[in-house]
């Protein structure tokens, strides 16, 4: 199958949307947020820019990017189809990403793009938590989406735990820098012909429905 690339701004979706690709298709998600959070659980140098980094909703440097993917790509499990979450993040990461693709023999595939008010997205922030076991998400602000039982994941009863970056202040950091470093990179393929847009305001079934029909196309 394609390769798969979300573009979204923060808590679009985009995590729980890679996960329903990957259990149904059976592909690897890689998500750059998820690789650089257990990096900044290390007590070193770089673990500590990097906690210090995503807690404040700056990008950590590209350079710490390239490496992490161009590791991850070449394993073999991403031979049949892989997700890519979170990467590129600026037109940068996006001219080395065609480059690290060149290199492997990859295509960039489908580039999701998900569209959704800034409005929505402040309400979902602050309810996000996450299984620190499985990585399951859920929001407590939103009914059809909120664990059983209160911080304890339904899937494998893991404990919920709420990101440092998901708060109010590090979001409007963050939404600033999708704006002005993200979004470019909607252009670079755009030109490419390999973008899809969705609506991101809609169900997570009605969004799962229409990424499924892009797969499948
Ligand atoms: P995410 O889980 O995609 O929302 O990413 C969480 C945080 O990780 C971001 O706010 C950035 O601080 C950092 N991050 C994730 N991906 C990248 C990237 N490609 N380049 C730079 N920083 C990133």
């Amino acid at each position: 199958m394609k390769n798969i690339m979300f573009i979204a701004p923060p808590a679009a979706g985009k995590g729980t949307q890679a996960e329903l690709v990957c259990s149904k298709y059976n592909i690897p998600h890689i998500s750059t947020g998820d690789i650089l959070r257990e990096i900044s659980k290390e007590d070193s140098e770089i673990g500590n820019y990097v906690y210090e980094t995503l807690s404040s909703g700056q990008l950590v440097k590209d350079e710490i990017t390239y490496q992490l993917i161009e590791d991850r790509l070449k394993k073999e499990d991403c031979r049949n189809g892989f997700i890519i979450d979170g990467f590129p993040r600026n037109l940068d990461q996006a001219y080395e990403y065609d480059k690290i693709l060149d290199k492997l023999g990859y295509e960039v595939g489908n580039v999701i793009l998900i569209n959704i008010d800034k409005k929505t997205l402040e309400k979902r922030i602050t309810g996000r938590r996450l299984c620190e076991n499985c990585k399951t998400i859920y929001n407590i602000n939103d009914e059809n989406n909120s664990p059983k039982v209160e911080s304890v994941c339904d899937n494998c009863g893991g404990k919920l735990y709420q990101r440092s970056d998901d708060n109010l202040e590090a979001f409007q950091t963050r939404y600033a820098m999708y704006q002005e470093k993200t979004e470019p990179i909607i252009d670079h393929y755009r030109k490419q012909n390999v973008l899809k847009e969705i609506d991101g305001e809609d169900s997570v079934e009605n969004i799962f429905k229409k990424i499924d029909e892009i797969i499948n196309k």
